[in-house]
């Protein structure tokens, strides 16, 4: 048995663990409802003890190279402490690593659950093969994450990577960031509803307003199930986040001109309906895409820019966060320095 890593991805909803070895092959997955572990002491310990028992089992055949945790929200990366989590209430500058090295006396190394699922694609997804790549992650709003020659790139904070706040449109809805009009309100599960509840409130979508009646609520899924049968106001919903998705790719590929660009998440199931959108807007948006597209047929000729959706699913994150510990430190992350150079000339 080879070296080994684990990797947990801290949701708002469940906490998972994995066994993951070297070359990339999950050994072992444990999920654990949050719901009851309602304070960061609880739910360290019962992080702790199923990384404990995991580890147990596992390290006769081989060594443990840390523990990689991606968690939602903003991380001081030097300190380890969680300062804020939008999807785990009550955890205000909670010194995460900390209490959970502590515990284990093992390597802790946190990360922004958008990272990790980039690290993961990058690894063993869709972003196997490159040097570097983006990633869209959609989910209730839309994250992302930088890999720069292997290595995630974080910025002066941490906060690089944050293509939902970018603006689609100037005079569009309020966003919670306070910024008018940002990608999130137009893609992503907060975009998708945001959209559908407009358009009902306008009473100029009968099929969506009866959706939500016979479910009780709606749903981006009730949205696009929708669109598959045809309605025109749920159509043009997906077909707008497709834009607004577009648009940002074209951005961003003119901004970074890196190899690969990934969209994952629960919106990109919608893919094979809606990418030719998608391809349309960043083709006509982006120059330095339309010089590098990829001929068609061939697969991944280099020095072209690869647009495809995420292959691993909501595993991303524990493959991503279980990499972490795996990669020798030169690879460890990129940051941009935030000391001023001076001139001693
Ligand atoms: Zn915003």
């Amino acid at each position: 048995m080879p070296d080994f890593a684990i990797g947990v991805d801290l949701g708002g909803t469940n906490l998972r663990v994995a066994v993951v070895e070297e070359q990339g092959t999950l050994l072992e997955k444990v999920t654990i409802s949050t719901k009851l572990l309602r304070t960061p002491e609880r739910l360290v310990s019962a992080m702790c003890e199923n990384i404990e028992e995991l580890a147990g089992r596992f390290r006769p055949s081989g060594r443990l190279h840390g523990i990689g945790v991606g968690i939602p929200g903003i991380i001081d990366l030097h300190t380890g402490v969680l300062r804020e989590s939008p999807n785990l209430p009550g955890w205000h500058d909670y010194p995460i690593r900390e209490e959970i090295e502590r515990r284990l006396g093992a390597r802790v190394i946190l990360e922004n659950d958008a990272n990790v699922a980039a690290m993961g694609e990058f690894w063993l997804g869709a972003g196997r093969g490159f040097d570097s790549m983006f990633m869209f992650t959609l989910g209730t709003g839309i994250g992302g994450g930088i890999i720069l020659d292997g290595a995630i790139w974080h910025g002066m904070t941490g906060m690089a990577g944050e293509p939902g706040h970018m603006t689609f449109d100037p005079d569009g809805p309020p966003c919670a960031c306070g910024n008018n009009g940002c990608l999130e309100q137009f893609a992503g599960a907060n975009g998708v509803l945001r959209m559908a509840r407009e358009a009902i409130n306008a009473g100029r979508a009968p099929e969506l307003a009866r959706t939500e009646r016979e479910n009780g609520g709606l749903t981006p899924k009730l949205v696009y199930q929708l669109s598959t049968q045809g309605d025109e106001v749920a159509r043009g919903i997906y077909r707008t986040a497709s834009k607004a998705l577009g648009t940002a790719i074209a951005a961003m590929i003119n901004a970074l001109n890196l190899p690969s660009f990934v969209v994952g998440g629960g919106v990109a199931g919608a893919w094979e309906a809606f990418s030719p959108y998608i391809y349309e807007e960043v083709r006509r948006r982006s120059f330095v895409y339309r010089a590098t597209a990829p001929p068609e047929g061939k697969l991944m000729p280099p020095g072209r820019t690869h647009i495809t959706h995420a292959l691993l699913g909501a595993d991303s994150g524990l493959y991503g966060a279980a990499r972490l510990p795996m990669l020798p430190e030169e690879l460890e992350a990129h940051e941009a320095k935030s000391t001023v150079q001076t001139n001693s000339k």
